[in-house]
């Protein structure tokens, strides 16, 4: 049966991956909403081919300024109320948003019963306790499209019995280490954008990839993966494996470790996050083990990668503390890739800026907007102060 599917965020890395395996599919999958922040031109291309019913732009003169570029019967929404209308109308809603600003469509898409595919953490991380407060609507069913957490749905997905996570004694992200593993604290003064932008296994976005190269994104991703599976952050363990082939590991109460591996490809968790529980036979990053194939672990430095420990002191804090710690990050990374703060000053800024953290529970969406928007203040007047203080002969 042909499943609407709406993707938010089209243009992105996701967004595009996502559009090429539904192209591998025809007749699952009927294209029902695109939508895109930025890249309007790119937007209104991918309509001309896959001819949604609808896209979403963020305002009106977006609006305008592509009418002409669309098919003629593309309806066009616009800004917020847009997207949530797009993620409540659709079977199945993708929500590959980048940043906070993906937060409405994941709670429309499962307030509305959808099966969402969420590419978009920080539904999970700033806005953990909204979402399981929605998951619980009938017919919603949230699968990740983070490789990792995909593997962890996967693991535990085997496993049987009333309560299954009863067996699981922990739940084990597994980090690449990014492009600078293996470095010290002090050789990491004056590395480069460009440097932190080559990531050695995955090809994402630049906000993700400068959170690999900190370990940020592992730190978010440890948020994530204690909101998805209803644990806490104590269960849930980082280990460096650089070939990225193990995308993470469930240890048993027993002693055994059940893990997912396949060669890095976005398009397997994309799938199987938009077919579940059914999977298509593309074989994606598939192993052929041909040949000899080496994997290694480590433990993490956290005295060179700071954020990570950062991110587990956010969970700590609870309330909107993580949100503080991705409001930060989010702002200390534009900073980082426009040059005004060197990459050190990346846990920097989101250590200082959790340290004037405020302790308000995290209630509705209105008081994450607020922490947002107060803790982008806290961070961007201290990037203030670092750079004019660095910049005092
Ligand atoms: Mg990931």
């Amino acid at each position: 049966m042909t499943r609407s599917l709406a993707i938010l965020g089209a243009t992105g890395s996701v967004g595009t991956q996502a559009l090429d395996v539904v192209a591998r599919h025809p007749g699952e999958f009927e294209l029902d909403a695109l939508s895109a922040w930025r890249s309007l031109h790119e937007l209104a291309a991918l309509a001309q081919t896959h001819r949604p019913r609808c896209v979403v732009v963020p305002d009106a003169a977006s609006a305008s300024s592509i009418a002409g570029l669309l098919p003629a019967r593309t309806e066009v929404l616009v800004g917020e109320p847009g997207l949530v209308e797009a993620a409540s109308a659709a079977d199945v809603v993708l929500n590959a948003i980048v940043g906070f600003a993906g937060v409405p469509a994941t709670l429309a898409a499962l307030r509305a019963g959808r099966h969402l595919a969420l590419a978009n953490k920080e539904s999970l991380i700033v806005a953990a306790d909204l979402v399981e407060h929605v998951r619980a609507t009938p017919g919603a069913q949230l699968l990740p499209v983070d490789s990792e957490h995909c593997a962890v749905h996967q693991c535990l997905a085997g496993l049987s019995g009333p309560d299954p996570m009863r067996s699981v004694r922990r739940i084990i992200l597994t980090a690449s280490g990014g492009p600078f593993r293996g470095k010290l604290t002090e050789e990491l003064a004056d590395v480069t954008v460009a440097d932190a932008l080559a990531h050695p296994t995955w090809q994402m976005g630049p906000k993700i990839t400068v959170d690999c190269s900190t370990l940020m994104n592992k730190g978010l991703e440890v948020l994530e993966a204690a909101a998805l599976f209803g644990v806490g952050v104590g269960l849930v363990d980082v280990v460096v494996h650089p070939q990225s082939i193990v995308h993470s590991m469930v240890e048993l109460v027993d002693g055994s470790t059940l893990a997912q591996l396949n060669r890095p490809d976005m398009r397997l968790p994309i799938a199987y996050a938009l077919g579940y529980p059914a999977r298509f036979d593309d074989g994606f990053g598939r192993l052929t083990l041909d040949e000899p194939l080496e994997l290694t672990f480590e433990p993490p430095d956290l005295a060179a990668f700071p954020c990570l420990g950062l991110a587990y002191e956010a969970a700590r804090l609870g309330g909107t503390a993580p949100a503080w710690l991705n409001a930060a990050d989010e702002c200390a990374v534009e900073a980082f890739l426009s040059g005004t703060l060197p990459w050190r000053g990346i846990a920097q800024v989101i250590d200082a800026t959790l340290q004037r953290y405020d302790d308000t529970p995290c209630d509705d969406i209105e008081a994450l907007l607020k922490a947002d928007m107060t803790a982008r203040g806290v961070a961007s007047g201290i990037i203030e102060s670092m750079a004019l203080s660095s910049a005092r002969p």
